[in-house]
């Protein structure tokens, strides 16, 4: 019978990636701690109808990469493909939006029938934060303050650059929508099929191709910076004011629009260079329309999510976790002939209470001593400790063997009940 395989697009993180896993998530829970946001979780699997109606119908996100499917009593279900949507219908719906500020984050996983390609999968990680209540722009500043404040933590603050953009409000682009309809008909012939389609579905989108003919063909189209108004501009301006005293560089791009529908107002996102197609590691803005568009009150919302794989993958290629994170056994048990065994078991015990930190392997499954010896080197541990029966046959275990597994080879005998004291003296030995 031939093996199952995972399903394509959807990946394992075995144990040698998940240090980079842990270091990313660690550092995105102490940056958004400093910055006073509180964890919200909530379900993989909600009404399709909720996508649908924040999403926008006629996105890629909706129109062909959800994976929905029918529930046994003929709902209609769908793993979330972003997180904004479940984040604003949970706080809604346990009484967190009225008449109160919120500043959240979430972190998980997302499920979008993309065509699989480095950076891009069908299941995919995403941290993001989202904060409720507040008019901006000192608050859309606020979380691109968090974002640089990330990127700075894990030391890729070169590799990424920030274009924001200002896309108005949805009566601005509806306007600004039927105009650039307008102009592209009479250049039909130039666009892709896709393009042609999006010209009257949702012409913004059009601007988003990465089809240079399409590109070619939007020489010349309207700009959306002119049908902004002046609310949606004065707002924009501020936050450029804002972000330029407080050295946050950024670049305007009068194309940046999002594939979602529920953006207002500044957009921003973070690129890379150092990723191929896949640049985009972070991408959010406001959406004062949602709560209300979900059936809540009005409420101010604006927030953002990163792609965890596209900076996973620039942690690794640029080699920026740190080695401790790296490392998964500092000492190495190794215990040979029967009498061993449980005194080479209490002492891990009394190791791990005595030095919480370090992390403490036991051999198990007997075997001779070298082939014990060999696996202490591989398992990347600073130090071996060897119990051994004082003679053939015998039970007596009195003394240790504490043994540093470098070029040294450096070796003490100690008695049994001294080994824990001794570790800690190569503890310190170590950290000086
Ligand atoms: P892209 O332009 O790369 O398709 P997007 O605009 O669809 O991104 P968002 O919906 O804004 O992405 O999601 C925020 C972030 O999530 C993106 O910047 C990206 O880093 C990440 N992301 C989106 N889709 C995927 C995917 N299929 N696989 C991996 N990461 C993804
Ligand atoms: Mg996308």
């Amino acid at each position: 019978m031939s093996k199952l395989q995972s399903i394509k697009g959807m990946n394992d993180i075995l144990p040698d990636q998940s240090p980079t896993w842990q270091y990313l998530e660690s550092t995105f829970r102490k940056v958004v701690a400093r910055f006073a946001y509180r964890e919200i979780r909530f379900p993989i699997l909600e009404h399709t109808q909720l996508f649908k109606r924040s999403i926008g119908e006629v996105t890629d996100i909706v129109e062909k990469e959800m994976y929905s499917f029918a529930d046994r009593n003929g709902d209609n279900l769908s793993l979330r493909p972003e997180g904004t949507a479940g984040c604003v219908r949970a706080a809604d719906q346990h009484g967190l939006l009225y008449n109160q500020t919120q500043r959240l984050w979430y972190q998980g996983p997302m499920f979008r029938r993309e065509k699989p390609q480095k950076g891009r999968y069908r299941q995919f990680q995403q941290f993001g934060v989202e904060a409720f209540g507040m008019a901006g722009p000192d608050i859309d500043v606020e979380i691109l303050q968090l974002g640089t404040a990330l990127w700075q933590a894990l030391a890729l603050t070169e590799y990424l650059s920030l274009e924001i953009n200002n896309i108005g409000s949805a009566q601005d682009r509806q306007r600004f929508g039927a105009a650039l309809t307008a102009f592209l008909e009479p250049r039909a012939e130039q666009l892709d099929e896709d393009a042609r389609r999006r010209m009257y579905t949702n012409p913004l989108r059009v601007l988003d191709s990465k089809n240079p003919a399409v590109q070619e063909a939007l020489q010349g189209a309207p700009e959306l910076a002119d049908f902004v108004s002046e609310e949606s501009a004065t707002h924009y301006q501020r936050l450029r004011e804002l972000l330029e005293s407080l050295g946050i560089e950024y670049r305007e791009n009068p194309r940046l629009v999002r594939g979602l529908d529920y953006y207002n107002n500044c957009v921003y996102e973070w690129t890379t260079e150092s990723l191929g197609a896949q640049g985009a590691v972070c991408g959010g803005g406001r959406y004062d329309g949602l709560v209300q568009q979900l059936g809540g009150r009005p409420t101010l919302a604006a927030g953002f999510a990163i792609g965890a794989e596209r900076l996973v993958l620039m942690l690794d290629s640029l080699d920026k976790v740190a080695a401790s994170y790296r490392q998964s056994v500092d000492v190495y048990l190794v215990a040979i002939g029967d009498g061993s065994t449980e005194k080479s078991l209490a002492l891990a015990t009394a190791l791990r209470g005595a030095y919480p930190q370090l992390r403490i392997l036991s051999h198990c499954g007997g075997g001779k001593y070298n082939n014990q010896l060999k696996r202490a080197f591989a398992s990347g541990a600073a130090l071996a400790v060897i119990l051994e029966s004082e003679a053939a046959g015998s039970e007596v275990v009195e003394a240790a063997r504490i043994r540093r597994l470098d070029d040294s080879g450096e070796t003490v005998r100690v008695a049994l009940d001294a080994v824990v004291a001794t570790i800690g003296e190569y503890l310190t030995k170590s950290e000086a």
